[in-house]
């Protein structure tokens, strides 16, 4: 299976799994991009995932469903239109995919939205907006608990997991990690990785789970380098876990 982060808008990806002519679609934002790329490739789109409602994960969901007429699978959620079938946390689908069948684990992780949820399988985390390379989503409806929760179960996947973020925020999210950690020389060498790649036009995605463990501050809460530095940031002698979750959140919002 072969994997393709599609870019849409200024800074999103569309991921496309394809299996021979046959694929899948994430979180279409817009179906222009989509719909050029099925047709210079010759695919058929047989499902689109979706991970939650906003508008920049499915707005070309309902040009896309009229004109291939895909499975649409997403979180039971009103505010997503055109539902073939809904799913939540520990759901397992499977995707026929031509010869090929697809085996999907979903996770519910709230936090960037209450009914966001993430896909894991065949080696993949598509995990939206929730968590990015050195990253995380923004918290627009849950609590720094349900997303430091969430994060924690998508880094207890395998340490070789492709993790495929629907946004390019990793340079600037390693601005941020090496501002929370200045010593750490995984964040020093991830930095010039992905600045090669983005030169070069290169996407810096899929990251993996087990890079995410080195460089992505909101996946470090339990570092005490990590949580000292949380805490001289909001002036406090000692912080825990979650705390320290919060308070960089926080930061990252004004950084
Ligand atoms: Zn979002
Ligand atoms: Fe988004």
């Amino acid at each position: 299976m072969k994997i393709v982060p599609l870019s849409a808008f200024s800074d999103n990806y569309i991921w496309i799994l394809i299996e021979g002519n046959r694929c899948v679609v994430v979180d279409p934002g817009e179906s222009a991009p989509v719909e050029d790329f099925l047709a210079e490739y010759g695919l058929t789109l047989d499902a689109i995932l979706i991970t939650h409602h906003h508008a920049d994960h499915i707005g070309g969901l309902p040009a896309l469903a009229r004109r291939y007429a895909p499975r649409v699978i997403g979180p039971d959620d009103p505010r997503i239109p055109g539902l073939s079938q809904s799913v939540g946390d520990q759901d397992r689908i499977t995707l026929e995919l031509g010869q090929r069948t697809l085996h999907f684990e979903v996770f519910a992780v709230p936090g960037h939205t209450l009914s966001h949820i993430a896909y894991f399988g065949e080696g993949l985390l598509l995990c939206g907006d929730t968590l990015f390379s050195a990253g995380c989503g923004r918290l627009f409806e849950g609590s720094p608990a349900q997303m430091h929760a969430s994060l924690k179960r998508l880094g207890a996947l395998p340490d070789d997991t492709q993790v495929c973020c629907a946004h390019e925020y990793t340079l600037s999210n390693l601005r941020f990690a090496q501002t929370v950690e200045p010593d750490n020389p995984a964040i020093v060498e991830r930095i010039a990785q992905c600045k090669a790649l983005r030169a070069a036009g290169a996407p810096t995605l899929p990251s993996s789970i087990a890079l995410e463990h080195q460089t992505n501050p909101f996946l470090r809460c339990a570092e005490s380098v990590v949580q000292a530095s949380a805490a001289k940031h909001a002036r406090r002698v000692s912080t825990d876990e979650v705390e320290t979750f919060a308070i960089l959140r926080e930061w990252k919002n004004v950084f």
